[in-house]
């Protein structure tokens, strides 16, 4: 399934730190993001693209330099001389300078440096220098593929290799929230401005994102991004929600208005890093459509009590609860590291990281944020 996500903006660079022994490399901090750029290139305060990983730059080579010559640029996490590089950053002048691109540059009235906005020569669009505009189209920028749905090799195996086809899908319902989670380097003020909230941290499972929801006497099946019309062409999907955990039905008998949000693993899914030897579905969140916001914990277990699927057995696993108070954001970045809890998972598999969920309601939503482990990233490549 394709994906919306933001890839490019403009950030300033919020810091930088040498690194010892390297003369030409040097650290630059762009939100929470730590990120290696060519020394004397950047003064703080500076206005960059920022790229985050996954991104894969199109076929400029101006933009990477001649060591990596004309390959498409895939961003990846990379450790360099010992420290952690995640993303990259383009200077403002190279985006405008660049000979595939005709960009019209327009500087502010008064002060004669300063550049307020870009247009593109050829389609007209204007694009203002702010902070955080998204700059992931104009510039080509596209996402590195991950293996969703595919099992070990990819191919003609995917779970969803019958359903996703177009006269089978659906759009997604618009009264439910697509699932999704921002990183915690994309909004280090969480720690902050949630100290004293107590959060309810479970792991983060890798396989495919499945909602089932019920609302106004119709109910249904949701990948990602579709509703799903025929749920039975995929053995898995239709084996673990509807013959095994008979969702829809127990979602008719309660008669709420809900959307139940969980991530189905196994052999088939994501490269199975839990080595299980059937598909499950572990639920994460319940969406209340009525009140268009997610449950607390305690709602959630509440729900799944009714429905007699009982949140200890059926959901993600539990981690921890804690406050952000006092926490770096190294802090809550380490503690993603660790091997997976799920039951029945083969011993001493990396977790891909922690989903922190706020157990209280904080200006009428639950905060959420994910952890993404680097030692996993750093695996995986
Ligand atoms: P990307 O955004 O890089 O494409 P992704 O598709 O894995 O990656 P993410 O944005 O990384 O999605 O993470 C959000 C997804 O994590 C949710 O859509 C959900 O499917 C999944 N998920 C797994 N475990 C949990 C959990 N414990 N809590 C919330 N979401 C979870
Ligand atoms: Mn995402
Ligand atoms: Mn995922």
């Amino acid at each position: 399934e394709e994906s919306d996500r933001v890839l490019a903006y403009f950030e300033r660079i919020k810091a930088l730190e040498p690194i010892k022994g390297a003369d030409v490399i040097e650290i630059a901090t762009v939100l929470g993001w730590r990120v290696i750029v060519k020394k004397g290139l950047y003064k703080v305060g500076d206005m960059v693209v920022y790229c985050e990983i996954d991104s894969v730059l199109p076929k400029w080579d101006y933009f990477i330099g001649d060591r990596l010559d004309k390959c498409q640029f895939k961003i990846k996490t990379i450790k360099l001389r010992g420290e952690l590089s995640q993303g990259y950053c383009i200077p403002i002048k190279q985006l405008i300078a660049h000979p595939e691109r005709t960009v019209t540059v327009n500087y502010h009235k008064e002060i004669k440096d300063e550049i307020v906005e870009l247009v593109d020569t050829n389609t007209k669009e204007v694009i203002p220098l702010q902070i955080g505009y998204n700059v992931t189209k104009f510039i080509g920028i596209t996402k590195i593929q991950d293996n969703h749905g595919r099992g070990r090799g990819g191919g003609g195996t995917s779970i969803f290799s019958k359903v996703m086809v177009k006269s089978n899908l659906l759009e997604f319902p618009s009264f439910i929230r697509k699932t999704d989670q921002t990183r915690i380097q994309n909004c280090p003020h969480y720690l902050e401005d949630f100290a004293q909230v107590q959060f309810e941290v479970t792991e983060k499972l890798e396989g495919s994102s499945i909602t089932a929801y019920h609302h106004k006497g119709v109910s249904g099946i949701c990948s990602r991004n579709y509703e799903i019309k025929n749920v039975e062409e995929s053995v898995e999907i239709n084996q673990v929600l509807l013959k095994d955990l008979n969702i829809l039905e127990r979602l008719q008998k309660l008669k709420l208005s809900i959307a139940i949000q969980g991530e189905i693993i196994g052999p088939k899914i994501q490269g199975n890093i839990y080595g299980l030897e059937k598909s499950e579905f572990r639920v994460f969140d319940i969406f209340l459509i009525e009140t268009q916001r997610y449950a607390t914990h305690q709602e959630r277990v509440d729900i799944m009590k009714q429905m007699e699927l009982p949140w200890e057995d059926y959901g993600v696993p539990f981690i921890c609860e804690m406050k952000l108070a006092g926490k770096k954001l190294s802090e809550i970045l380490d503690m993603a590291n660790g091997f997976s809890q799920l039951k029945g998972s083969r011993p001493k598999v990396l977790r891909e990281g922690l989903v922190f969920k706020s157990k209280s309601v904080e200006n009428n939503r639950v905060v959420t944020f994910k952890s993404i482990s680097n030692q996993y990233l750093l695996k995986k490549e």
